[in-house]
């Protein structure tokens, strides 16, 4: 795809939806965190159902923490793999306590160290809590990005990787977003919807329904 086409794609995600971000709620970087950890195979409203029952009650590590893993599953068992979110969320709790003074650390090293948290998480705290230029590679934006040729590649690091060289730095900030609402709302798995998508022109996808 050439750079033309990338920046007119970028153009009119952005003239659609001038601030876009995430669909979790949160109000801190913390919040974010316990969310997105959460989020891992499951939707973002049910994340949102059952963030609004604990948060209220426990919202900072230490809080969490005190909670234990059994408390923190009463409240996240809706969840898939509650077992074990909570496992890791308890003990990432202990670490941002005893190692990070009770705050999200803004450096990826000190993230990806957390429990639960692997490259993806990061990403998303580090743009979405921290507004760092990071591509959170899930599946709608391997899918988007392979589809219409922004960043074909075989692995989301790839994809990663090609989207930051590649996406004009004035949309680097919102791409994520962008990306992840445009497949989970148009650029669909199994039905894309493009008869009624706003970048099918500048699409690349060979079998685009149109
Ligand atoms: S034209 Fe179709 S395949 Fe291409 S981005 Fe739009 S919805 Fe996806």
């Amino acid at each position: 795809m050439n750079p033309a086409k990338r920046r007119e794609i970028f153009s009119r995600l952005r003239a659609a939806n001038p601030h876009p971000t995430t669909e979790l709620e949160y109000a801190t970087p913390f919040e974010l965190l316990v969310a997105v950890v959460l989020s891992a195979q499951a939707t973002d409203k049910g994340v949102n159902l059952a963030t609004r029952r604990l948060f209220p009650v426990a919202n900072t590590p230490e809080a969490i923490y005190a909670l234990g893993e059994a408390g923190l599953a009463d409240y996240i068992k809706s969840i898939g793999l509650y077992k074990s979110k909570a496992r890791h969320l308890i003990a990432a709790c202990r670490m941002l306590v005893e190692q990070h003074g009770s705050r999200v650390p803004a450096e990826r090293a000190a993230l990806e160290a957390l429990p639960g948290v692997g490259r993806k998480t990061a990403n998303v705290i580090l743009n979405t809590a921290f507004g760092q230029p990071t591509m959170a590679v899930d599946t709608h934006i391997f899918r988007v990005a392979n589809r219409t040729g922004l960043a074909p590649g075989k692995t989301v690091l790839e994809v990663e990787k090609k989207l930051l060289k590649t996406i004009p730095a004035e949309f680097r900030i919102d791409a994520h977003h962008w990306l992840i609402l445009h497949g989970r709302y148009v650029c669909q798995a199994r039905k894309p919807k493009c008869p009624e998508c706003i970048i099918a022109d500048l699409c690349e996808y060979k079998d685009k329904r149109v």
